[in-house]
């Protein structure tokens, strides 16, 4: 019998976490050929998330619930990787909590691996009903742009609610980078994935976290984190500048040979000087964020510290390499 596992972040998610597990179980009730756990990751919530989840875990079958709790706010994509890291199910699916990703879903995306032979299946929304029209646009203008500029492919609407095959969750929990960008990643390790598309849903309970300033400033991290189109484009705008003052300065020449007239330049030097100096520190910024990035990432810090837990201590590494095994036979 397979198990699937599901790893849900939870950021003060008290109002979902016990709806989400009923929700959930409702589904799997018509799938009896699989187990399933939920892997609550309580992302360092300010309410009672965590004495929501132990109350589930109170009612429910031994073994079906565990959770992880973070000793702080590390964000989702670290509560993520929290959980997939623990994650020791043969198929593993990321969540919200919330109920914005349709558990009904989880069906198809069994089916896609089991009967179609794919590695993993993916929820895209296909439409974004409910959310306000400026978020749409800039999310579509995201997508334009970091298609064009970065190895990866990422089609709009695609979403973090993913089941996968456990090697697929293994390629995923090997990189170990800080500033993580799910999306990114998902598209980047590559594997058979098929697209399952859905309708918007409306949060199930409480209001989302995201400000429309940290959505940009996910989008803005997912970008760095994949493209380094813009370091070589100022190499390119370096040589553009130098041919357009060569040209200048050719022009200035031909002219003072031809003119008679009194010679002033005042002009001229401030505003080259002052275009120079705008493009010289905006490049210095963003060779700045790029180094930045790689300060962190040198510092080699840990991607989330647990605070306490109920999967037994080292068991899951354990476990982990008994399931490989396993998978060795059989593959
Ligand atoms: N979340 C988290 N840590 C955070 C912020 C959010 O674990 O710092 C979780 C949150 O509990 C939820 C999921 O990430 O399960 C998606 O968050 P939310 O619903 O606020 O985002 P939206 O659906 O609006 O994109
Ligand atoms: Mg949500």
């Amino acid at each position: 019998m397979k198990t699937i596992e599901l790893v849900v972040p939870c950021h003060n998610e008290e109002s979902c976490v016990s709806l989400f597990y009923d929700t959930v179980r409702k589904v799997f009730e018509s799938l009896p050929d699989f187990r399933f756990i939920i892997t609550y990751v309580d992302d360092g919530s300010k309410d009672n998330t965590l004495a929501e989840i132990k109350k589930v875990i109170e009612r429910v079958d031994k073994g079906k619930v565990q959770y992880i709790s973070l000793s702080r706010n590390f964000g989702k994509e670290s509560a993520m990787y929290a959980g997939l890291s623990h994650s020791t199910g043969d198929y593993v699916a990321v969540m919200d909590a919330d109920l914005q990703h349709p558990p009904e879903l989880l069906v198809k995306m069994i089916d896609a691996i089991e009967k179609e032979g794919y590695d993993c299946a993916s929820a895209r929304r296909v439409s974004r009903n409910g959310e306000p029209l400026i978020r749409s646009s800039l999310s579509r203008a995201f997508y334009h742009v970091i298609n064009r500029v970065t190895v990866i492919d990422l089609v709009p609407g695609s979403t973090d609610y993913r089941l996968m095959k456990r090697k697929v969750v293994e390629a995923i929990v090997s990189l170990t980078e800080r500033e993580r960008f799910t999306k990114g990643i998902y598209a980047w390790v590559g594997f058979k994935n098929k697209w399952i598309e859905y309708e918007n849903v409306e949060r199930a309970a409480g209001t989302s976290k995201w400000s429309l300033f940290g959505l940009f400033r996910y989008a803005y991290s997912g970008f760095l984190a994949f493209a380094t189109t813009p370091l070589r484009g100022v190499i390119y705008l370096g040589l553009v500048i130098v041919l357009l003052s060569i040209v200048f300065a050719v022009y200035t020449f031909v002219s003072a040979i031809h003119s008679t007239g009194e010679r002033n330049g005042y002009a001229t030097i401030l505003i080259v000087m002052l275009f120079l100096g705008g493009v010289i520190i905006t490049i210095l910024g963003m060779i700045g964020e790029y180094m930045a990035r790689i300060y962190m990432e040198v510092k080699n810090r840990p991607i989330y510290f647990e605070r306490e837990s109920n999967i037994a201590e080292g068991s899951d590494r354990e476990k982990l390499a008994q399931n490989q095994d396993k998978h060795g036979d059989k593959e």
